[in-house]
């Protein structure tokens, strides 16, 4: 034996044991090669740095696909997602700094029943009892317009209890926190999503921060879980087809991957849906946001972690913990630690969200559809019923459309963008020309799917004679069988200065 292979011998050793050390270590753990090329191959954000292949004996680089190959039998270890720099796998970077976990759960007869454990609630009945803060900030449904939700301030033990439960919509409450502030209340406790925490949290912290201003003002954040939330004209008008009645609806949760609805609380839902079959009313923002635990609240609470009835609380700050004891001392919660099987299940919902933004859908196909054969010169078609259109969705903008002429092609260039934060499903984009009150020359585009903000061109062939365009008027319209006809403008074509 040579020096050399001395020397390999043992660094092969070395290797051996380091890798079967951390395969033990990783052992239970769902992260492996499979997850690997979902998350990160597949979606594009592999960096090639060949790092999985170099340290596992069953995966290869392919050279020609750019990406690793298994060449072996994979035993599932997950060594290569936990040295791959794309992947997240440190629990800090999942879901931040806590001080505490704890499993919580009230101990306010009024407050049972609440969304989850009612820990959000009875923190702020405590506060309020104890004259800690003189205002808290929370989301209530609008009585004019059932599950709407709307940011109040609220400066009563009363007031707590009856905004007690979860909207899935985003909520407005910055605004009710700077009315607040503008009231003079100066110790206020803000009830947001991880979203709207991080805007609090940039207030009091960014050099430009308007809270910081604000000396006075001690504003505890309280940050709520949050996967994702929901487009409420687009969620609920898909509820009321449905043949959910909103009026009777007294509670609404998310659970498993499920959306539930409730008449009873104490009874079954009177409807449950998959999340994926409510994926296009998910609001756009929601998926780019990679913030599942309000990293940057004193308090977070969600239900993940916990049996039913229960929250899982982390306290992140001093005064974040002391409260939480304190409130649990006086006997508003009942806490319990919280344990390693507990934070696997956040874990595992913190990455899903961390990484969702790589699978953000992509162009889905759509049809250009001539129909100038089929269609008849005046088309006489029944309207839309625009009953189905609730008065709110009567005033918002669908969708912008711009044109402009090619006049080298002879056509018109038409771009129609989705101005709201939701998927409109089959678009169908009607354009014709119009002459003397008549219809001629239809078009019809259907698009399948249009994300929201994405914008697309049509392309409609202006009439010609002795190959010169005919400048005319061209009426272009938009339908969906949600919301019948959402956009219609009649446009006058004159040829370019
Ligand atoms: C949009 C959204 C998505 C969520 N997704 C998850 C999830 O995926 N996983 C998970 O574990 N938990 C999630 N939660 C948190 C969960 O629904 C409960 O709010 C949390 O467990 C606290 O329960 P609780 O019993 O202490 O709440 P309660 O004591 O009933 O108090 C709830 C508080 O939340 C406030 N609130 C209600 N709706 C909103 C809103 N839209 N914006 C701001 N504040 C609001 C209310 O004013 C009330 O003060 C989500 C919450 C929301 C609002
Ligand atoms: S055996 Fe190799 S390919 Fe399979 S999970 Fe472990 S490191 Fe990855
Ligand atoms: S370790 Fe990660 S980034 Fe590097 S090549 Fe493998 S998959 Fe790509
Ligand atoms: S998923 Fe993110 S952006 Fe959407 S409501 Fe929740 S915290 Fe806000």
């Amino acid at each position: 034996m040579t020096e050399n292979q001395t020397n390999d011998n043992q660094e092969s050793s070395q290797y051996q044991y380091s890798f079967d050390y951390i395969q033990k270590k990783l052992e239970g753990k769902k992260d492996s090669y499979g997850m690997l090329m979902k998350e990160i191959v597949r979606t594009g954000i592999c960096t090639e740095c060949g790092t999985c292949a170099a340290v596992c004996p069953v995966l290869e680089w392919d050279h020609i696909l750019g990406q690793p190959k298994l060449v072996g039998k994979c035993t599932g270890c997950g060594i290569c997602y936990n040295q791959c720099p794309r992947t997240i796998t440190d629990p800090i970077q999942l879901m931040g700094e806590f001080k505490t976990g704890y499993v919580s759960n009230t101990n306010i007869p009024e407050v049972i029943g609440g969304q989850d454990g009612g820990t959000v609630t009875s923190l702020l009945c405590y506060m309020f009892d104890e004259h800690l803060i003189d205002a808290a900030v929370v989301t209530m449904k609008n009585p004019d317009d059932p599950w709407t939700p709307v940011a109040q301030i609220i400066t009563s033990k009363d007031d707590a209890i009856k905004a007690s439960g979860s909207i899935y919509s985003h909520s407005q409450t910055v605004e009710a926190l700077m009315d607040a502030i503008r009231q003079d209340y100066r110790s206020i406790a803000f009830v947001g999503t991880p979203c709207n925490i991080d805007a609090v949290d940039k207030m009091l912290s960014s050099p430009a921060g308007m809270l910081k201003y604000f000396m006075r003002a001690h504003v505890l954040k309280i940050g709520l879980f949050c996967m994702d939330s929901f487009a409420p004209e687009a969620l609920y008008s898909f509820f009321r087809k449905d043949g959910i009645d909103l009026e009777k609806v007294v509670k609404m949760d998310i659970n498993k991957g499920k959306f539930h609805i409730y008449y009873d609380p104490d009874k079954d839902p009177v409807k449950s849906y998959t999340i994926k079959q409510l994926d296009k009313f998910k609001s756009s923002s929601c998926n780019f946001c990679t913030d599942l635990t309000a990293e940057h609240a004193d308090i977070s609470v969600g239900s993940v972690g916990s049996g039913p009835n229960k929250n899982t609380v982390f306290a992140r700050t001093g005064i974040g913990a002391e409260i939480i004891e304190d409130a649990a001392n006086k006997g508003y919660l009942t806490i319990e630690p919280f344990n390693a099987i507990n934070l696997n299940s956040v874990l595992f919902l913190a990455k899903l969200k961390k990484v969702s933004q790589y699978n953000i859908q992509k162009r889905k196909v759509f049809i250009v559809k001539d129909t100038s054969e089929e269609e008849p010169r005046i088309r006489t078609e029944p309207e839309v019923d625009q009953s189905k259109v609730t008065p709110e969705l009567g005033v918002r903008k669908f969708v912008s459309v711009k044109k402009d002429i090619d006049e080298e092609n002879k056509t018109l260039t038409i771009s129609i963008t989705n101005t709201v934060g939701y998927v409109l499903d089959d678009l169908r984009i009607r354009v014709v020309t119009v002459e003397d009150l008549f219809e001629k020359r239809p078009w019809v585009t259907t698009i399948n799917e249009l994300f929201p903000y994405e914008s697309i061109e049509i392309d409609y062939p202006l009439e010609e004679k002795d190959g010169e365009i005919i400048y005319g008027n061209v009426l272009v319209e938009a339908l969906t069988d949600d919301f019948g006809k959402i956009y219609s403008k009649t446009f006058k074509l004159a040829p370019k200065e």
